[in-house]
């Protein structure tokens, strides 16, 4: 997707050779016409799969998994990290390894909203070593929901989670799929969809 590639080379900032920094438009503040137009890529590539309901993971996924389900006319479920007054009991719950903070945290989602019979499109903002997806898929098989597949913002191709999950015979669509952070430069990797 040309205009999220330029936007990282433009506002993406090389922190390590293992992580990027995208506060200006993702994680921080927000480009929402950015976000819609990747609302509309996800929705296009994931259009014809009888997709229920959009699953994602607080805070930054909420962002372009809204803009996801607004345009396949679908509800949009965050996993909460942080444990809730309201949110007490009826619980699906997953550990999530956090890349980037390097802590492990319980994320939950109430059992209200997904039930069996619901088919999964998750969203994320990245994908490193793939613990967020696979903590969401925890969640959704215990809802005895399926997953239809993935939909991934900026996946780092160099880390093991792209094709651990593509191994398990996972649909996943990355948007960007960066190749290398090497000497600050993002080098993204050419397959990827345009
Ligand atoms: P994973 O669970 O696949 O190992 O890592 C994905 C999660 O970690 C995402 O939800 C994202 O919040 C965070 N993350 C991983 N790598 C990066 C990165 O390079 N930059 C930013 N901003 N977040 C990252």
């Amino acid at each position: 997707m040309d205009l999220l590639k330029k936007k990282i080379q433009t506002e993406g900032k090389v922190l390590s050779d293992t992580v990027l920094k995208v506060d200006a438009f993702l994680n921080h503040q927000i480009d929402p016409v950015l976000m819609q137009e990747i609302g509309k890529e996800f929705a296009n590539r994931f259009r014809e799969k009888g997709i229920t309901k959009v699953l994602t993971l607080e805070s930054s996924g909420i962002a372009p998994a809204t803009m996801t389900g607004l345009e396949l006319g679908i509800p949009v479920i965050f996993a909460r990290k942080r444990q809730s007054l309201t949110l007490t009991d009826h619980l699906y719950t997953a550990e999530v390894y956090s890349f980037t903070k390097q802590v492990t945290s319980k994320v939950s989602v109430s059992q209200d909203f997904i039930k069996q019979g619901d088919n999964l499109l998750i969203i994320d903002d990245f994908l490193a070593n793939g613990q967020a997806a696979f903590g969401l898929i925890d969640i959704a098989e215990q809802a005895g929901a399926d997953v239809a597949g993935i939909g991934i913002v900026i996946e780092k191709g160099f880390q093991k989670g792209g094709q651990a999950l593509r191994d398990k015979g996972i649909c996943v669509e990355s948007l960007a799929i960066i190749d290398s952070l090497a000497d600050h430069q993002v080098t993204f990797k050419e397959e990827d969809h345009n």
